[in-house]
Formats: structure tokens, sequence, C-alpha cells
């Protein structure tokens, strides 16, 4: 991500050139790394990939406003995937997630990786729909200058 804050000229990322982090530990299972790319305060929007081996998960929560995503490589299961009325999405794919779509399980069963802008926060949520942590644009830009040292 840039060293300044965003520009209302724009932003470019080499992304090759950024190194990966760990994604924080409590909203998922596994070893996933991420890069966040731009965060956008004036519209509450904030883009990332997300490297994710096999056998990882995000943890359960709801997508306060639309997200698209990329899937660049791999598998991934949404919504409990294809089977259980969710989507399997098959690299190269394209996905929209709803307003207030909750995801109890978002699976990966090979080595994926994803490219994803959120409108607004992810609300991680217990199993009794309790608030674990409320992540937008403010608060991935804070955990990211945490990782990287910025
Ligand atoms: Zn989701």
């Amino acid at each position: 991500m840039a060293e300044t804050e965003n520009s209302p000229t724009g932003d470019y990322i080499q992304m090759d050139k950024m190194d990966w982090v760990p994604f924080p530990e409590g909203l998922c299972k596994g070893p996933i790394r991420w890069k966040l790319l731009h965060v956008s305060p004036e519209a509450g929007a904030w883009t990332a990939i997300f490297d994710c081996p096999e056998g990882t998960s995000f943890a359960k929560h709801i997508h306060m406003g639309p997200g698209e995503y990329f899937l660049t490589k791999g598998r991934m299961n949404v919504r409990g995937g294809s089977t259980e009325g969710g989507a399997t999405a098959v690299a190269p794919g394209y996905g929209y997630e709803a307003c207030n779509a909750q995801h109890d399980h978002t699976e990966f069963s090979e080595d994926s990786e994803f490219y994803m802008t959120f409108l607004g926060p992810l609300n991680f949520i217990d199993d009794d729909g309790n608030t674990i942590a409320l992540v937008g644009w403010q608060q991935v830009y804070e955990a990211w200058q945490a990782a990287t040292g910025g």
C-alpha cells in the first residue's frame, strides 16, 4: 500500500513488490495471508488480495455492504458451496456478495488466491451472533500499518 494517505489523483501498487503478511488471528483458521491494496475513506471501501492455502477458512462474518471478488487461483466455497445453496468458485471466477450476506464458512479446499473490494465493514460474529470484530477500512488500514511497520 502507498506510504502516504490516498491521493485524490489515484494510486498505483506494484503487487509483486509487496510482502504478504499474516491475516489477523481470530478472523481466520490457518495461515491466511493478505496484502491491503487500497482504502477509500470517502466511500468506506477497501481492496485486498488474499493468499489462502488448502484447508484454511475465514471466521463467520456478515458483509455490511456488498463486495466483488476475482478468484485468481484455486477453489473457494462460499455460503457452504454449491452443494449447500452457496457458490463454489473455481479460478478464474468472479463473484458478487450482497449487502448483509452472512458467511458461516468460507473455505479453501486447495491453494487459492482472490482479490476483493469491500464496500463497508465485515462484521465478524460468534455462534450467537455477537460481534467479535467490526472490520472496516480504518481497522484494515491500522492492522496493515501495524503488520508492516508503516
Ligand atoms: Zn464473506
